[in-house]
């Protein structure tokens, strides 16, 4: 079963329910008890895609010495 990260509107506590993805109710708030919660977009995908900050390295082309 799939873990997705919701998070409270009332409140603002986050937290993580494993839920069906057929499930189109959002669970309540362990926190303040309210259903005012949205489901936020999957982190666990972040894991892997990491690093390649952004690098603008010119490569210059490869000149011979003495060329004939
Ligand atoms: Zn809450």
């Amino acid at each position: 079963m799939p873990l997705f990260e919701f998070k409270c509107n009332d409140c603002g506590y986050q937290f993580e329910e494993l839920t069906s993805s057929t499930a189109t109710e959002l669970p309540l708030c362990p926190e303040c008890k309210k259903a005012d919660t949205k489901k936020l977009p999957s982190l666990t995908s972040l894991g892997s895609v990491a690093g390649q900050s952004g690098s603008n390295q010119f490569q210059a082309p490869s000149c011979s010495p003495g060329g004939g």
